[in-house]
């Protein structure tokens, strides 16, 4: 199996053993070099197709587009017929937010299927009742007349769909459901469970649908460990979900192309990325840890001194249970939008003039005065 490994120095995660994949896709993508010429200078294949095989010297490394190992891994499992919609995906998700350039919708739209929790894990927002309390109204499932609203905007329009956010996505019954809706309609689909509820009846879903990840969120590989985290959690049943849900893969869908991963995030020294291989590589792909960032409660958090704009107004949208769009979750109240996507399209608000103004004052340097990105470490 494949692993990740996490870098300390600069948080990117290789994937071993990739070289071969990733010569194989590089051989396949080599045929377009004759014939990107046709394409608009600015088109985003045509850019990826420069960066990979020619020879942009004018271009800053940041902004130059590469195969990392991840995207290798992901389009290895894709039909050879897709790599150019997946790399125009790729490429607007990756650049565009260096380069500033807004496309007609997201590189990627983050949505929540619903925003209940039943952890309360203690880097999380759920820990902060402004949303976890019913009575504050932030709480719900999203239903599927919503979630088709929104599929049927996105097919063809864009690649990217990530089913999380605020909430635990297996708690909506639903899923089922959305799953099979989305089915076949997107290249680089991905949900991110706590794999607490992860039954025989979810693992089927999950694996008859067209997903191409699923992150399993662990940060352990202990009980203790665990339990001081993902506060509400049991790493028995988790470990036992996981289990049950790698032998259903194996025995039932031996042709999956799904990617697994456990993902936890990096908040204590005692966290081991050896000892987390050591336990979960016998059930997944993959196992990485993902840098702490203080999301649990933005808005009381002291001003940062950043500057740099952030690379969420460029790259992704998130939609909440309800409808209401949001362009992060760092601000999981929803202060800086107030559209939702039953009066607005998606590619309305992504393009409109709340989204614009934020995007300009970000790049205007005015960051410091708007609240929370003023206290916000994401750039
Ligand atoms: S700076 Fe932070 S709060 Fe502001 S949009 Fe970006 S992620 Fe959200």
């Amino acid at each position: 199996m494949n692993q990740l490994v996490y870098n300390k120095a600069n948080s990117i995660q290789e994937i071993r053993g990739i070289k071969d994949k990733k010569q194989i896709i590089l051989d396949y993508l080599k045929k377009y070099k004759n014939k990107i010429e046709k394409l608009s200078v600015n088109d985003p294949f045509r850019k990826a197709i420069s960066d990979l095989f020619g020879d942009n010297k004018e271009l800053s490394k940041e902004a130059c587009f590469e195969l990392r190992d991840h995207v290798i891994e992901e389009m290895s499992r894709l039909d050879p017929s897709c790599y150019e919609r997946y790399i125009r995906y790729r490429y607007a998700y990756e650049i565009f937010p260096i380069t500033h350039q807004v496309d007609e919708f997201p590189p990627l739209v983050q949505i929540e299927p619903t925003s209940v929790c039943n952890y309360r894990c203690v880097f999380c927002y759920q820990t902060d009742t402004r949303l976890s309390n019913k009575k504050n109204g932030h709480m719900g499932s999203m239903n599927l007349d919503t979630f088709k609203l929104m599929i049927d905007q996105l097919e063809g329009n864009i690649e990217g769909i990530t089913l999380a956010s605020r909430g635990e996505p297996l708690v909506n019954k639903s899923l089922p459901e959305m799953l099979s809706y989305m089915s076949g309609k997107f290249l680089a689909t991905k949900i991110n469970t706590n794999a607490s509820l992860l039954n025989e009846k979810m693992s089927h879903a999950i694996l008859e649908a067209d997903l191409q990840t699923l992150v399993f969120s662990a940060d352990a590989a202990d009980e203790l460990l665990y339990s001081q985290l993902r506060v509400n959690g049991k790493f028995d049943r988790v470990a036992k979900n996981v289990e049950q849900f790698h032998n259903i893969k194996e025995k039932h869908y031996t042709k999956s192309k799904l990617i697994t991963r456990v993902s936890g995030v990096k908040v204590k020294t005692e966290q081991d990325i050896g000892e987390m291989e050591q336990f979960w590589t016998r059930y997944v792909d993959q196992v990485a840890f993902v840098d702490y960032n203080p999301w649990e409660n933005v808005y009381d958090a002291d001003k940062k001194n950043i500057l740099a704009p952030c690379s969420d107004l460029w790259r992704r949208l998130f939609i909440w249970w309800d409808g209401k769009v949001a362009p992060c979750d760092v601000d999981y109240l929803t202060t800086l939008t107030n559209e939702t996507i039953k009066d607005y399209t998606i590619s309305e608000i992504w393009n409109g003039e709340n989204y614009n103004n934020l995007r300009e004052k970000h790049l205007s340097g005015a960051r410091q005065k708007i609240e929370p990105c003023s206290r916000c470490v994401v750039v």
